[in-house]
């Protein structure tokens, strides 16, 4: 499988601002924020897509919302709220095939999101 430049940050051969690592995980500042906080919650292991967590990587997912919620926690945005969401190929916007959870805050989020998607008419 092609490395991502997310392998690459993990691998520090290319600068990121990472707020948190674990063994399993790392978390980094988006270089496009679209919130004040908009955090990259990555797994060490590559899976490129949702499609492609297989039954054992099913902690490990766990494990990127229980370190979202750490975070909220730690940087103090937990009770005034946050998204943590996950885009899935083409539709949805995925434009990086190594799973990630985009963890946003610090003002309020328009739901349903798709009204802003690029594509939209
Ligand atoms: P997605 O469109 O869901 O695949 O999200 C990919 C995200 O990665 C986008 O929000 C980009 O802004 C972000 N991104 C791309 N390159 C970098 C980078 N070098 N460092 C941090 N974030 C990045």
């Amino acid at each position: 499988m092609a490395e991502t430049l997310f392998s690459k940050i993990i691998n520090r051969e290319i600068p990121a601002d990472i707020v948190y690592e674990d063994d399993l995980s790392l978390a980094f500042k988006d270089i496009h924020p679209q919130a004040p906080v908009h955090l990259l919650i990555i797994p060490k292991k590559r899976i490129a897509t949702i499609n492609d967590i297989a039954e054992d990587d099913r902690e490990l997912v766990g494990h990127l919302f229980w370190v979202a919620g750490k975070l909220a926690r730690d940087m103090g945005f937990d009770d005034e709220g946050y998204r943590a969401v996950m885009n899935c190929n083409e539709q949805a916007g995925q434009s990086v095939f190594h799973i990630h959870l985009h963890l946003l805050a610090g003002k309020p989020l328009g739901w349903p999101p798709y009204t802003d998607h690029p594509k939209q008419a």
